[in-house]
């Protein structure tokens, strides 16, 4: 069992595959002590039941850009993350197929993620064809076409993610909730978790006698856990 510690720069509530990744980005960057706390295990949310493609474009510039730069992340694993996690990736390629009413549209957002530096191909039916020689093409009219597309494990993913935060000093918990937030104006100042809760000031101050028995977190700037400066607490 994981000692849950009193005060970090980072609190990170969830370990989905979000929650993972911020993990390991942040103890990759030294960004402070890190905390993730996880109610039940790691991708036991929808991360683990997840369809699981691995693609690189979708019809939104941002979600083309983010999804283009994680699926680079995927082919070259052990060079950008390390460690020994394997988060399952098959380059099997992706086709997406389009009949004449949806065709204009495939066309715009492929040649749009293209401009973006996505690896996507448009396809004529026939192409299609010599593809996948058993597919039937009689009511394509265009498809987009990723080669170095594919599908991973999401729940390897997210557990290569936090093994490898937890290399680089994060401290991972799990079958902790989290149940209160404590904020000061637009500070996060604490964070109350479990059956032994906590919070970042005296427990006087605190809503309920159970959360001051331990503390998970301490003060932060505003929107997240993280801190700037350490709180006292006392009980
Ligand atoms: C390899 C991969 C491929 C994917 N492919 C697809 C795809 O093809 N199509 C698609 O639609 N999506 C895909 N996804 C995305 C996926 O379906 C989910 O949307 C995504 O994994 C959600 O991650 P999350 O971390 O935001 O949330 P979640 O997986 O929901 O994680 C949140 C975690 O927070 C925990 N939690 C909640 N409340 C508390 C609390 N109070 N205290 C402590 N813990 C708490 C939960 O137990 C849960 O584990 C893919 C994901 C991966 C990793």
């Amino acid at each position: 069992m994981v000692d849950v510690p009193k005060t970090a720069d980072i609190v990170i509530v969830g370990g989905g595959v979000h929650g993972a990744s911020l993990a390991y980005h942040f103890a990759r960057k030294k960004a402070g002590r890190i905390v993730l706390i996880e109610k039940k295990f790691i991708a036991s949310g929808p991360t683990g039941r997840s369809t699981a493609l691995v693609r690189r474009f979708y019809a939104m510039d941002f979600f083309t850009r983010t999804a283009s730069a994680a699926a680079e992340m995927f082919r070259h694993w052990k060079d950008v993350v390390g460690g020994d996690g394997d988060p399952g990736f098959q380059q099997v390629g992706m086709l997406v197929l389009a009949g004449p009413d949806t065709a204009p549209y495939l066309r715009h957002n492929a040649l749009r993620a293209r401009e973006l530096g996505a690896g996507v191909a448009l396809l004529s039916p026939a192409e299609v064809k010599a593809l996948v020689p058993a597919a039937r093409v009689d009511d394509v009219a265009l498809a987009s076409y990723e080669a170095e597309s594919g599908y991973a494990d999401p729940s390897s993913t997210a557990n290569a993610l936090v093994n490898r935060a937890r290399d680089l000093g994060a401290t991972i918990i799990q079958y902790r909730r989290v149940d209160a937030i404590r904020i000061a104006g637009s500070r996060v100042i604490g964070v109350g978790s479990g059956p032994t809760g906590c919070c970042a000031r005296s427990a006087s101050r605190c809503r309920s006698r159970r959360h001051a028995t331990r503390c998970a977190s301490s003060a932060g700037r505003a929107g997240s856990a993280r801190t700037r400066r350490w709180p006292t607490w006392s009980r």
